[in-house]
C-alpha cells in the first residue's frame, strides 16, 4: 500500500526557520528573475502515476512517459527546469525544494528491491527555487534546504521521461489543509513561468481509491463510479472549466468514493490553474489500474 506522507511537526518548525518568503513582488509576472531567462511557452502536464511499479515496468504507462519526454525539444520547447506539484508531498505551509542534490525518497512498502534501489540524481535548482518562493506572494512559500527531496509521485514519471536527469527539477508542497480552490489559485501565480523554461508538472490521479482496488482487473475495467468520475471531469476539462474542477466535492457520493482523500486530486488543480482558458488540450493513457485508479493525463499547450 502506498503511504501518504507528511512532515513532523519537528521538522516543519525547523523548516518554518528557514522560510525566506518575502512580499509584495507583482504577482505572477516574474520580471525580476534572473535564474530563469525568458523562453518560448512550455505546455502543462497532468500525469496519472498509479503503482510505483510504473516506474520500472515496461508496459504502456512508461512507454508514454517516455515518448513524452522525447518530446521536449522536438515537439516542445526543451524546458530549463520541472516544476513538479506530487501528490505525495503533503505539508502544513507551502514548500518548495532548495536543495543542490535532492535524494529520491522511496516513499512506499512491499514492493520489490528493484524498486528500491531506483535513483534519480536530476539536480535542483536553489537559485531558481529561491526566485519563484519570492515571487509568489499568496500564499507564503517556504523553501526546504534539508527535509524533502523526490517523492515517488515525481521520480516515478520524471526519470522515464528525462532518463539521463540532465533537466533540474524541484519540487512543489501541497498544504492538505487548504481547500481545492487554494491549490488552483497557487496554479495560476505558476502560470507566466512557462515563458520561464518551466514545465509545470502534476502528478496524482483523477480518480484514486486505493481501498476499492480489484486485484486482476484489465486496464479497461473500472468501477460504474470510477467511470462516472472520470467522464465528468473529462467534460469540464475538453470544455475548459478549469475553475469548477475545484469544486469537485459538487459531485456528492461519487467525488468521495473516486477521492475518500484529495491528495491525488489536488495536483490536477495546480495544473490547471497554470493553464489558459481555451487552451487546446490532449488526453493519454486514458484507462485503469486495479479499476479505481484512473491513469487519464493531459497535455495543454
Ligand atoms: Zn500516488
Amino acid at each position: 500500500m502506498l503511504r501518504r506522507t507528511l512532515l513532523s511537526a519537528g521538522a516543519l518548525s525547523a523548516m518554518a526557520t528557514m522560510a525566506t518568503h518575502t512580499s509584495p513582488l507583482a504577482a505572477a509576472t516574474w520580471d525580476h528573475l534572473k535564474a530563469l531567462p525568458r523562453s518560448p511557452r512550455l505546455p502543462v502536464l497532468f500525469l496519472g502515476h498509479g503503482s510505483p511499479m510504473n516506474a520500472i515496468e515496461d508496459n504502456a504507462y512508461r512507454r508514454s512517459w517516455q515518448a513524452l519526454g522525447a518530446a521536449f525539444g522536438d515537439k516542445y520547447p526543451r524546458p530549463s527546469l520541472v516544476l513538479c506539484v506530487s501528490a505525495h508531498w503533503l505539508t502544513q505551509g507551502w514548500w518548495l525544494t532548495g536543495m543542490d542534490q535532492p535524494k529520491t525518497i522511496h516513499d512506499f512498502g512491499g514492493f520489490p528491491q528493484a524498486l528500491f534501489d531506483q535513483r534519480f540524481p536530476a539536480p535542483g535548482a536553489p537559485a531558481a527555487a529561491r526566485e519563484i518562493a519570492r515571487g509568489i506572494t499568496t500564499p507564503a512559500v517556504g523553501l526546504d534546504t534539508r527535509e524533502w527531496g523526490f517523492d515517488h509521485g515525481s521520480w516515478s514519471v520524471l526519470k522515464p521521461m528525462f532518463p539521463n536527469a540532465d533537466v533540474p527539477v524541484i519540487q512543489l508542497s501541497m498544504d492538505y489543509s487548504r481547500p481545492p480552490h487554494e491549490h488552483f489559485a497557487l496554479g495560476r501565480e505558476l502560470k507566466a513561468l512557462r515563458e520561464r523554461g518551466v514545465l509545470i508538472v502534476g502528478s496524482g490521479n483523477i480518480v484514486h481509491n486505493l481501498r476499492r482496488t480489484q486485484r486482476g482487473a484489465s486496464a479497461m475495467q473500472a468501477h460504474d463510479w470510477a467511470l462516472d468520475f472520470d467522464q465528468r471531469l473529462t467534460r469540464q476539462l475538453q470544455d475548459g472549466a478549469l475553475g469548477a474542477l475545484a469544486d469537485f466535492q459538487s459531485f456528492g457520493e461519487v467525488a468521495r468514493l473516486a477521492h475518500p482523500t484529495w491528495e491525488h486530486y489536488l495536483p490536477l488543480l495546480h495544473a490547471a490553474g497554470a493553464v489558459d482558458a481555451g487552451e487546446p488540450l490532449r488526453f493519454f493513457n486514458t484507462s485503469y489500474q486495479s479499476a479505481s485508479i484512473s491513469m487519464r493525463s493531459v497535455v495543454w499547450g
